[in-house]
């Protein structure tokens, strides 16, 4: 059957502070795969600052980028490619809005607003477009061939049929 959205594949982190409760990122991975997507890759590291301001450098000046980098090294965090048909807006639905406080009001059931606990200390991240979801999964996982990944996984699909 044709799907309704291609296939894709997003980067998600699982940002320091609820990377910290082992029990906490059981149940988010599980909560991933309850809601249909693949882990293709999945690693957990620890950022220095001048990592964490390579990523973020779309940020540098803005008020909260030191917070930001901060907080992001503050601990070991999990990084994951996710591969869905829509992958990249359904993990952005699925963590809910930049802002838990906001998004405990308008998106009571989103990650975000079940984990997070400030603007900063958000605990989620999610690509948000194709090229940057791209240039993201690059970063974190660079032997992970971003060109041959969709004729790779079909082909294993196929398989299993
Ligand atoms: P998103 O992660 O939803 O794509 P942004 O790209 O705008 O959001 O911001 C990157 C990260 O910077 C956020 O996930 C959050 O950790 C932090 N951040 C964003 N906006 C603020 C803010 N107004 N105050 C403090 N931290 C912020
Ligand atoms: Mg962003």
């Amino acid at each position: 059957m044709a799907q309704r959205h291609p296939l894709q594949i997003t980067l998600a982190l699982i940002k320091p502070d609820l990377s910290a409760n082992g029990p906490k990122v059981l149940k988010v991975l599980k909560h991933i795969e309850e809601n249909q997507f693949r882990i293709l890759a999945h690693r957990r590291l620890l950022w220095s600052k001048l990592d964490a301001e390579a990523f973020y450098g779309e940020h540098r000046g803005k008020f909260f980028f030191e917070r930001l980098c901060g907080y992001m090294t503050s601990g070991h965090f999990h990084a994951l490619i996710l591969e869905k048909p829509g992958a990249i807006t359904d993990w952005r639905a699925l963590i809910g809005p930049t802002h838990p406080p906001r998004a405990r009001l308008n998106a009571p059931d989103t990650l975000r607003s079940l984990y997070g606990m400030t603007d900063t200390r958000n605990s989620f991240h999610g690509s948000d477009a194709i090229d940057t979801a791209l240039k993201e999964i690059s970063f974190f996982f660079p032997d992970f061939d971003t060109s041959g990944w969709k004729e790779e996984s079909i082909r294993a699909h196929d398989d299993k049929a």
